[in-house]
């Protein structure tokens, strides 16, 4: 029933191929690409089904929108070139299954903010930035039940989440929400762009955390105190589907005064964390990941960042004890931000 909006016409006119020679964990050129890209189309193997460590980056970097990214992952599904091992995928998929119990629908008739599966995550998004705002899916045993499941994109799933994700959109319309303020960017980027792809409708306007965040800073401007931290940013693969809201990043920095770093690895040039390249079946993995890693960090410390800023949770439990081991505090976005207003963030000396 839902479709992948992918048109092979823009491949063949593309002057490009932006989506897979700009790709990190490959070395393609224009050529190759465009023949990659077009067997993938027609449903025929090629070797990036094979290699590709479902960083999500090709989603931004085709100029076009046409959702090369969706279509890897909905081909190495079809033609059984699963990403993880497979007791991983699934032990994951039976994880995130959302409808066991029922959800308590309480009327909120304007915005409210969802946590997903980040209910024990509350630590974040206390104080005056959220004062008033209210929540959903904050209690463990419910979470699941908003859960946007577009994790299930690394497991090559995509049956999942379009079984999945209807009745999810549906839980939360319940609830009578016009503005969903989506705590992590893989929420955020499933309704904005996972669901205009398949055609899947979302009755409600997302927000993004970060658009949220700085807006209320400006409410709160008067009491802004320039942080005057040196930070970098460890960018979420899920951030690609949202590229026209990665400016608040440094919108935020400039107004709470954060010397945002210069680094190689930033902005279209950002490498993963490496938890999902450590955990793939491919030979030389746990390596890969490494590597990755060790470059990440030590372009942020060649950069001069006393502070290492996430968005996503799995990134900060993949690379925070790294980042403090390399002398650099691992910090999510929103408690800088409650820095900047002075209120003290749980852990901050
Ligand atoms: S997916 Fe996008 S970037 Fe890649 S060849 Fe097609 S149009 Fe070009
Ligand atoms: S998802 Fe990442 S690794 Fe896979 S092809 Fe796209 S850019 Fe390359």
């Amino acid at each position: 029933m839902y479709e992948l909006k992918f048109d092979e016409r823009q491949c063949l006119s593309c002057a490009t191929q932006d989506c897979l020679t700009k790709c990190q964990y490959m070395n393609i050129d224009r050529d190759t690409a465009k023949r990659e890209i077009l067997k993938i189309a027609h449903g025929e193997d090629s070797f990036v089904l094979h290699d590709c460590v479902t960083c999500y980056a090709c989603e931004e970097y085709c100029p076009v929108n046409n959702h090369p990214f969706y279509l890897i992952v909905e081909q190495q599904e079809k033609l059984n070139i699963p990403p993880l091992p497979q007791p991983i995928i699934r032990r994951g998929i039976n994880t995130g299954v959302p409808f066991r119990g029922e959800p308590e629908i309480v009327n909120i008739n304007g915005r409210a903010l969802n946590m997903g599966v980040f209910s024990d995550l509350l630590h974040l998004i206390q104080g005056k930035l959220f004062t008033g705002l209210p929540v959903i899916s904050t209690d463990p045993r419910k979470m699941f039940h908003y859960f946007c499941q577009l994790m299930y994109l690394h497991y090559a799933r995509t049956s999942v989440i379009k079984e999945r994700l209807p009745k999810i959109i549906e839980t939360i319309r319940k609830h009578n929400i016009t503005d969903l303020i989506c705590f992590h960017d893989e929420c955020y980027g499933t309704y904005t762009s996972y669901c205009p792809s398949v055609g899947m409708d979302v009755p409600f306007k997302p927000v993004h955390l970060f658009e949220y965040l700085y807006n209320r800073l400006n409410e709160l401007k008067g009491e802004i105190k320039p942080v005057n931290l040196k930070v970098a940013y460890q960018r979420p693969c899920s951030a690609r589907l949202c590229p026209d809201k990665h400016h608040f990043v440094q919108d935020i920095f400039d107004l709470i005064g954060a010397d945002h770093v210069k680094r190689e690895y930033v902005d279209g040039n950002a490498l993963c964390c490496g938890g999902t390249i450590r955990g793939q079946r491919r030979e030389g993995s746990r390596k890969r990941a490494a590597d990755v890693q060790r470059r990440n960090i030590e372009d942020m410390k060649k950069a001069g960042a006393e502070v290492c800023i996430f968005n996503c949770p799995a990134c900060y439990t993949t690379m925070g004890e790294m980042v403090a081991q390399n002398g650099m505090k691992p910090m999510f976005m929103s408690d800088l931000c409650r820095l900047a207003i002075g209120e003290k963030p749980a852990g901050w000396r």
